[in-house]
C-alpha cells in the first residue's frame, strides 16, 4: 500500500526540496555550523522568512509552511491562512488528540503532527516565530526534522532587546502508564534522555542523553526519520492515519529488517523519540531548565507530562536566566545585517 503512493508522492516531495534549493541560491555561503545560541540572555527570533511545501503524513493533505519573524513575548505562534490567519499558540493548554502524532486545536481549529518542526525552532533557542500553514498538518518532508533546521538556517537569528524568560523547574514530576514513564527535574540547563525499546532485531533498547542545544540536535537528532511497522500500516490506513505516508519520508520495519534502508544512524529510531519529545516539550512555551527522562514514553506522555506541569505553578517559576553566560554584547550573526529590535 505504501509503495503504490510512493511514486505519487515522490513528486510532491521534490517540489518541496526545490524549494529549499532555491532558497538555498539565494543567502551564500550556506552556513556551515548553526549560529543560534539558546544560552543568550535575550529573547530571539528569525531574521528572515524561510518557507517549504509538502505533504502532510497522517492527512495526506499537501500545505505551505512559511517561517516569519514575530516581535518579543509573542512565543512560537502557529497562523491558518486558510482561515483568515486564526493563531493556535504552541502551548500546553491548546494539545488536543494526541496518538501518532501532537495536533493543537485552538477553538475547534486543528493543527497536525507539530513535533519536528516545534524541535527544530525550540532546540535553537528561538523564542518568537510565527509559522504560516496552508492545511491542517504541517508537512513531513523527509520525515525528520533536517529540513526544518536547513529552513532555519536560510532565516538566520535576530536577537531581540527583550530578557530571555526561561521556565524552571523547582520540583520534580513523574507521569506514568503501565510501563511508560516520564519525569522532569530541577536542572540549570536543559536536558533530556529518552529510552526505547521495541522487540525487534533492528531496535531493541536505545537510550539517548543529552543537552539540547543548536550544535547537539543539529549533529544528534535533527536527521533521525519517524518509523513504523509493516505490519501497522493497513491498521493505521484503516484508522484515517499516514495518508501521506511514504518510503519517502518514513523507515519501514519489516519483521526482521527494514524495507527501505539504509538508515541514517543504527539507532536512528532512538534518536528520533528524542526528537519527538523535544518537540513536544516546546509546548511548555518557554526555554526549559530541567531535566526529562523519558521511558518508552510517546506524544501522549510527553503532552501529558507538559500540561500538569503548567497547571501546578508550586513546581517552577519563570526566570530571566541572570544565572545564563552573559554575552559580551549583542551580536548579529553574519547571516542577519538586520538591527537588534523588538
Ligand atoms: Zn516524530
Amino acid at each position: 500500500m505504501m509503495r503504490n503512493r510512493h511514486t505519487k508522492t515522490k513528486s510532491r516531495l521534490q517540489c518541496s526540496y526545490k524549494l529549499l534549493k532555491n532558497m538555498d541560491k539565494e543567502v551564500k555561503p550556506w552556513p556551515t555550523t548553526c549560529y543560534l545560541n539558546n544560552d543568550s540572555m535575550f529573547q530571539s527570533t528569525i531574521a528572515r522568512e524561510a518557507s517549504a511545501a509538502g505533504v502532510g503524513l497522517h492527512t495526506g493533505v499537501f500545505g505551505h509552511v512559511r517561517l516569519l519573524p514575530a516581535p518579543a513575548d509573542t512565543g512560537i505562534v502557529f497562523r491558518r491562512t486558510d482561515l483568515d490567519n486564526f493563531p493556535i499558540e504552541a502551548q500546553g493548554h491548546n494539545v488536543a488528540r494526541v496518538s501518532y502524532a501532537t495536533s493543537l486545536m485552538k477553538q475547534g481549529v486543528l493543527l497536525s503532527t507539530t513535533e519536528h518542526l516545534l524541535a527544530a525552532i525550540y532546540s535553537c533557542g528561538i523564542d518568537n516565530i510565527y509559522i504560516d500553514i496552508d492545511s491542517i498538518e504541517i508537512p513531513i518532508l523527509d520525515g525528520s526534522a533536517e529540513p526544518f533546521m536547513q529552513m532555519l538556517e536560510h532565516a538566520g537569528v535576530r536577537k531581540l532587546r527583550r530578557k530571555r524568560r526561561y521556565l524552571k523547574v523547582l520540583e520534580p514530576l513523574e507521569v506514568e502508564e503501565g510501563d511508560r514513564r516520564i519525569g522532569i527535574y530541577p536542572a540549570d540547563e536543559f536536558r533530556v534522555r529518552c529510552y526505547v525499546d521495541f522487540p525487534h532485531p533492528l531496535v531493541g533498547q536505545q537510550e539517548v542523553e543529552m543537552v539540547v542545544s543548536p550544535d547537539t540536535f543539529r549533529q544528534l537528532l535533527a536527521r533521525a526519520r519517524t518509523f513504523c511497522f509493516e505490519r501497522d500500516i493497513e491498521p493505521l490506513r484503516s484508522m484515517g492515519l499516514i495518508r501521506g505516508g511514504s518510503l519517502e519520508n518514513a523507515i519501514v520495519l519489516t519483521n526482521d529488517g527494514v524495507m527501505n534502508g539504509p538508515l541514517r544512524f543504527p539507532d536512528e529510531f532512538g534518536r528520533h523519540k528524542a526528537l519527538d519529545l523535544i518537540g513536544d516539550l516546546a509546548l511548555a512555551g518557554l526555554p526549559l531548565l530541567a531535566r526529562v527522562e523519558a521511558y518508552k514514553a510517546g506524544h501522549a506522555l510527553h503532552t501529558q507530562l507538559v500540561s500538569r506541569l503548567l497547571a501546578d505553578p508550586s513546581l517552577w517559576t519563570i526566570t530571566t536566566g541572570e544565572t545564563a553566560p552573559v554575552e559580551r554584547e549583542i551580536q548579529l550573526t553574519t547571516l542577519s545585517p538586520a538591527p537588534a529590535t523588538d
